[in-house]
């Protein structure tokens, strides 16, 4: 192992200028550049484009090797028959080699607690990887491995191990519903974890979930502004009230804020992680870009990203329809910082529109709010309660 990285730290200090390359195709000894991340959940995306679907999101310093790049972009072989694209802007070229270093992977050991599987992969580099959902579980994929020789340890729960096709190392994981799963660096290689399904009490389903509640924006971000009002307050005072609410039936709730300030996204995500949160739930208030369509486009709706987070999503907006009696504004599929994490189970609620004048009213009267707290909680337990429907 200790050879290993003496011949990698050559490769890096021979090619520590790597950052001048245009074209890596010209340069003769080069095929590949080795990047590493900076940026945890660092996007991989389908195209070019910055605005083009995430093909999976690789957390901080895990390695991709470009074989080509554009302007703003590297382009990544994972040795699948499309390639794909990382922002320039998020990373730097680590080093310039010629082969790909194919690692190889003689063990796998499987773990678990109460809340979790866990499945230890060691790797001296860590690499590109992506999940699936599908609709009987999961797949996981690791890239640039050899397992031919692979020995599977302590084998627990639905997983089937399919190693090294095309240099892939495929992890299946067989469930009739999801509640989580993450990719957890580890100082070895990664760690992937895989939350169980909690035994849902269906007269109590809060009963010990935990929930990270996030009161979107604060401090200098003010958020939407209307009518004198400012929906970083409207957040945190709806949140406070939701907190009480899930308290009452069970649940833990964890504020990513409690007072008005300002809190980076990513900090409250990883918040919700430190936590062990079961879900994460970030409240904020909607707004246009052309405040006169109001009249056309108003009301509550829940945004998800990922397909585990659709039903809790979609039990949140029912309740909440029903309760305030505002326009259904949809259970709508959205890529933001606050609905793309796989753990926890993240869904973003826009309670209503600020720029709406009767919403508005609404949203920021106190009796209102403690029965859009008890709606909402009652989403989260109808969500619960059918987690797994047989
Ligand atoms: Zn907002």
């Amino acid at each position: 192992m200790k050879k290993l990285f003496v011949i990698f730290g050559l490769f890096f200090f021979t090619f520590l200028s790597a950052s001048a390359i245009e074209n890596l195709e010209d340069v003769g000894i080069a095929k590949y550049a080795v990047i590493e991340a900076k940026r945890d959940y660092t996007p991989l995306r389908i195209a070019p484009d910055e605005s083009a679907r995430r093909f999976s999101h690789i957390r901080k310093g895990f390695v991709l090797y470009a074989d080509k790049q554009n302007d703003d972009f590297y382009r990544i072989d994972l040795g699948l028959d499309e390639p794909f694209w990382l922002e320039k802007k998020y990373d730097d070229v680590q080093a310039v080699i010629s082969e790909k270093r194919i690692q190889k992977i003689d063990e796998i050991e499987f773990d678990e607690d109460k809340e979790k599987y866990k499945i230890f992969i060691p790797l001296y580099i860590q690499n590109a990887y992506s999940f699936k959902e599908l609709p009987d579980g999961l797949e996981f994929s690791l890239y640039d491995v050899n397992c031919d020789n692979l020995e599977i340890k302590n084998k627990r729960g639905s997983f089937n191990v399919i190693p090294s096709k095309k240099s892939v190392l495929t992890i299946k994981y067989i469930s009739p519903a999801l509640f989580g799963y993450d990719v957890v660096p580890h100082k070895k290689g990664l760690v992937l974890e895989v939350r169980k399904i909690p035994k849902i009490n269906r007269k109590k389903p809060l009963k010990g979930i935990k929930i990270a509640l996030d009161a979107g924006h604060g401090g200098e971000e003010k958020g939407v502004c209307a009518f004198g009002v400012e929906e970083k307050d409207v957040n945190l005072k709806i949140s406070k009230q939701i907190s009480k609410a899930l308290k009452k039936r069970g649940a833990k709730v964890y504020m990513t804020r409690k007072k008005d300030k300002y809190v980076p996204l990513y900090d409250r995500i990883a918040f919700a992680q430190e936590k062990n949160a079961d879900i994460l739930l970030s409240i904020h208030q909607n707004s246009l870009p052309n405040p006169k369509e109001v009249v056309n486009k108003h009301g509550v709706g829940v945004y998800y990203y990922n397909k585990q987070a659709y039903n809790l999503a979609s039990n949140l907006q029912q309740s909440l329809l029903k309760q305030t009696k505002f326009r259904d504004d949809g259970v709508n599929y959205a890529s933001f910082a606050l609905t793309r994490p796989t753990n926890p189970v993240s869904v973003l609620v826009e309670c209503g529109y600020l720029i709406d004048k009767n919403e508005m009213q609404q949203l920021t009267n106190k009796k209102f709010q403690k029965e859009f707290a008890k709606a909402f909680t009652k989403g989260v337990e109808d969500y619960l309660r059918y987690l797994v429907v047989f």
